[in-house]
């Protein structure tokens, strides 16, 4: 069978161990990404060198071990910053992932900019991450939630949300990639509109691309990016918020603890400059370590690599599929518009039997809502199942899916 593009995926597997396991007999494949990926041994290496070696509390010490300490975790975020291209390492927040990344920036813009009778503007293709925290912003404020309506094949309908733009717009916020459709959004031209039409702070959940696609935030035109380290072969419990200085210097601190202060007295506090600000008490370290180790494993394989090889993949899952009666795939149809992320519903079965029977095969996908729920209810549907690629997947893998999609159909309808 072709390889599906020129990564060096034989390399790229033995970097994943867990890979190379068999599940009631059958080989292991992974089509989970979305829901969260596999870690190479580089990942795994650096955060155990770095409790193995350098562990201590960060900024507090004189020690030796306290500054290692110190030092790796704010190199990571500099290596994270240069990674998104973001004009200072400050504008990096470490935070657990992307959902306390967008509660953080929900919380914190909406203190400092979002008052009764504004407008906040996101779309029907939205994971709950960032949908609910605009609601508890929404039902704090008094604002009005507004969403912007989806088209047939799972684009964001911009005449839309066009029309929906204007001065009481105060926050607009979109994923880049959408995990239930694939799509992947035009943000750099909806940043444009934005700001033609508004005022607004424009927000992009970028788990789905960071791990998948180059960023350059600056680029985008955003203010705020959010992503997750764990989606893109990073440790769980560790993400990113990243923030235009001069937002972050406005808005107020989020959580209240140690590290995050400049002056305490009985009533009130003066706070530390940012990023620190928003980093209240013990950090997650060794996350920021794996995130470090992350990138540089990422940035080593190239993600416009790992962009095209999960494009050839999505290709070959879209004309194999094609050819399952009563299958339909949701969102963009051409593969060139979407992620490698492959949502499909069989007339008759129902999502989370066909993933059943896929686990039976050693088939890992994931059936559900899949915490967009304004998603499958847009395309009359109450689940799907979903089956996603990164970058140590195979074209085999991909035949494997399909084969296992037709015995799950055969068994359900037969
Ligand atoms: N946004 C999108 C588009 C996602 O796919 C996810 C996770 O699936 C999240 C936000 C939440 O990420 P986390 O659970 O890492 O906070």
């Amino acid at each position: 069978m072709p390889a599906a593009s020129a990564l060096d995926l034989d390399t790229i597997r033995q970097d994943f161990p867990i890979l190379d396991q068999t599940v009631d007999g059958k080989p292991l494949v992974y089509l989970d990404s979305a829901a969260s990926s596999q870690k190479p041994r580089q990942v795994i290496e650096a955060i155990s060198r770095y409790y193995l070696r350098d562990h201590a509390n960060v900024h507090r010490g004189v020690h030796e071990l306290a500054r290692r300490a110190t030092e790796a975790y704010e190199n990571s975020r500099e290596r994270v910053a240069r990674w998104v291209n973001a004009a200072d390492a400050h504008e990096i927040v470490w935070t657990r992932g992307t959902s306390e990344a967008l509660n953080l920036v929900a919380f914190s813009i909406g203190q400092a900019r979002v008052r009764k009778g504004d407008e906040i503007v996101i779309s029907e293709m939205e994971h709950h991450s960032n949908l609910v925290p605009w609601q508890l912003l929404a039902a704090r404020t008094g604002a009005r939630l507004r969403y912007v309506g989806l088209t047939d094949d799972g684009h964001i309908d911009l005449d839309h949300l066009e029309g929906l733009l204007g001065s009481r717009t105060k926050v607009v916020s979109f994923p880049h990639v959408s995990n239930a459709l694939g799509t992947i959004n035009p943000v750099t031209d909806i940043g444009t509109l934005i700001r033609d039409r508004s005022n607004a702070v424009y927000i992009l959940d970028g788990a789905q691309a960071a791990p998948h696609l180059p960023v350059d935030v600056q680029a985008i035109g955003c203010d705020f990016y959010a992503f997750s380290g764990h989606k893109m072969c990073g440790p769980t419990g560790m993400g990113v918020l990243w923030g235009r200085k001069e937002l972050l210097d406005e808005m107020p601190p989020y959580q209240g603890g140690g590290e995050m202060i400049e002056r305490v007295s009985r009533q009130s506090s003066t706070w530390a400059e940012v990023p620190h600000k928003f980093e209240a008490g013990t950090p997650n370290i060794a996350g920021a370590v794996g995130m470090a180790a992350a990138v540089d494993y990422l940035d080593s394989v190239g993600l416009d690599a790992i962009h095209e090889h999960e494009m050839a993949l999505t290709r070959t899952a879209m004309r194999l599929l094609a050819n399952v009666d009563g299958l339909r795939i949701l969102g963009p149809a051409s593969a060139e518009e979407r992620a490698g992320v492959i949502p499909f519903v069989i007339d008759g079965t129902s999502a989370q039997d066909v993933a059943t029977i896929l686990d039976a095969q050693g088939i890992a996908v994931r059936a559900g809502h899949h915490c967009a729920q304004l998603v499958v209810d847009r395309y009359g549907l109450s689940a799907t199942t979903r089956a996603s690629f990164y970058l140590y997947n195979s074209n085999e893998e991909v035949h494997r899916l399909a084969e296992g999609i037709g015995t799950a159909r055969e068994l359900l309808l037969s």
